[in-house]
């Protein structure tokens, strides 16, 4: 068979995305992907009893919600039905509490007592700036950004540590809404950046809601392949790439792959000394994730987890400070910070009638091979007393497992690397585009490029424009429909 004119190695979201960047340019396309089915992160399987689907990776998807990427496509049409919980997320407290983040900033300002005003005061403004902060953090950040003065006052309050914004609040609920979403970046609280996090996952709980799509992230994996092969593009399945030479006779090769593995398809055609700033490109922690099937709804204390599908579990900022930093120095938490997530709260479609499904992962030293469901069992018990009874089934990942799942989660890290100040500027090497590799019409496209991790597309879309700009001198191709945010 003839080669396409591009390929694109993996089929994760920014395989994807930039697969129908290509074709919608009218660029032939071919896509290779290693599983057996297409979607790495969005994929949704029978982990443990027939009739419960459960994600393997991601769940749940505030990013697309404000993606340029997905805001371009008629998501229904391509049979991606997004549910919205009430609640963005919840985090206990015990005794019946809970920190909430509703979708509007002066319900939830009015649950945070003495930190009402304070709250408002700074989730307000970041709120009505969110559209031009997230197209400006969702792109390759090299240009000019369309509303400069949003994002230098975003950079003033995101920059500092999540510690450091947490010291603006006196009330351990408004403290735990900034700990728990900060903690998405698998970092100290401590560390620089962690705020932007936080503050952005937050404000995207008020500005976009935290989402799951109907049926599982596999919906997402699957609408976006039946949408390149309308277009002409050919995806394959069960078909590992192992050298770059499998490819050669394409003038553009997207890798949707970590620079290690970029490494080691590439071989001899890269040079000892222009790979070493690729070698050095470091994962993040890494996550053990566990899939329950459970006989009802999980029982918890306090009302608004049970009205939202997101709950950070790990009790107060400093409680989930300490989880976090124990990490970092290569430690196992007793009481570790579990992300969890409840489809059923607004899909019924993922567990038979009355039954649930949950899905929950916690940071770990990177490479770990511990299994923390135990840990991870106490830690919701502790917010849900009688949690335990319900387990039907369990699956258990733990960090190491992940990687022979899929290559690109280095030792477990969700990722595609570690944010840190230094890989969220520079990633994966420090360079003007950073999608370009040392070998012409070689572009790396996975989380592992700018803007990192999450469901959003936006590294594949960003690779595929250089892909077309250099190689095939054309620009995008006509974006369809556009959804407001
Ligand atoms: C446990 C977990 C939970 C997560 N939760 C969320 C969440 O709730 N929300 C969210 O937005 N994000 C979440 N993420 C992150 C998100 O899934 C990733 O950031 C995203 O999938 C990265 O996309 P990607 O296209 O770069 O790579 P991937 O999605 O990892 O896809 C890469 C694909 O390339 C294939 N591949 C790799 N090497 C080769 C090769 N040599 N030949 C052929 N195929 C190859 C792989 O099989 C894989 O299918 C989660 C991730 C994990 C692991």
């Amino acid at each position: 068979m003839e080669r396409a004119e591009a390929v694109v190695v993996g089929s994760g979201p920014n395989g994807l995305a930039a697969a129908l960047t290509l074709a919608r340019a009218g660029v032939g396309v071919e896509v290779y992907e290693g599983a057996a089915t297409v979607g790495g992160g969005m994929r949704t399987e029978a982990l443990t009893l027939e009739g419960f689907s459960h994600d393997v990776c991601s769940a749940v998807h505030p990013l697309l919600e404000v993606s340029p990427f997905f805001r371009a496509l008629d998501l229904e049409g391509l049979g991606i039905r997004l549910r919205q919980p009430e609640v963005a997320f919840a985090h206990p407290l015990g005794a019946g509490r809970a920190a909430a983040v509703y979708r509007d900033v002066g319900e939830t300002a009015s649950h945070l007592g003495g930190d009402a005003a304070a709250y408002r005061a700074l989730l307000g403004p970041l709120v009505d700036w969110l559209g031009s902060v997230a197209d400006y953090v969702l792109s390759p950040m090299r240009a000019v950004p369309r509303d400069p003065l949003a994002l230098a006052r975003f950079a003033v309050v995101g920059t500092p540590s999540a510690a450091h914004v947490s010291r603006r609040f006196s009330t351990d609920a408004a403290r735990a809404i900034v700990g728990g979403a900060a903690a998405h970046s698998m970092q100290p609280l401590s560390a620089p950046l962690t705020a932007a996090y936080g503050l952005l996952l937050t404000a995207l709980g008020h500005g976009a809601g935290w989402p799951v799509v109907e049926g599982g992230s596999a919906a997402i994996a699957e609408g976006l392949a039946a949408e390149v092969r309308r277009r002409g593009g050919v995806v394959h399945t069960g078909r590992w790439v192992t050298s770059l030479d499998e490819v050669v006779g394409a003038r553009a090769v997207l890798l949707d792959v970590s620079p290690r593995q970029f490494l080691r398809l590439a071989g001899t055609r890269v040079s000892r000394r222009a790979g070493r700033p690729w070698a050095r490109f470091r994962p993040g922690p890494g996550a053990c994730k566990v899939d329950w099937a459970l006989d009802a709804p999980v029982p918890w204390s306090a009302e608004p987890c049970r009205r939202t599908v997101t709950v950070h579990v790990g009790g107060t900022f400093d409680e989930v400070a300490r989880s976090e930093a124990a990490v970092r120095v290569g430690r196992h938490p007793d009481r570790p910070f579990v992300l969890v997530a409840q489809p059923g709260v607004v899909d019924p479609t993922r567990a038979p009638a009355g039954k649930e499904t949950l899905w929950a992962y916690c940071h770990v030293p990177n490479g770990s091979d511990v299994d923390m469901s135990e840990r991870m069992e106490a830690q919701i018990e502790r917010f849900a007393p009688g949690f335990r009874d319900l387990v039907l089934a369990r699956t258990v990942r733990t960090a190491a497992a992940a990687e022979s799942d899929n290559p690109n989660l280095l030792g477990g890290d969700v990722n595609g690397g570690a944010a840190t100040l230094r890989q969220t500027a520079f990633r994966p090497v420090a360079r003007w585009n950073p999608y370009r590799t040392p070998l012409p019409g070689v572009y790396l496209c996975s989380a592992s490029t700018p803007p990192g991790g999450g469901v959003h597309g936006m590294c594949g879309v960003a690779a595929a424009e250089a892909a077309l700009k250099e190689r095939f001198e054309r620009g995008p191709g006509p974006v369809p429909v556009r959804r407001g945010r």
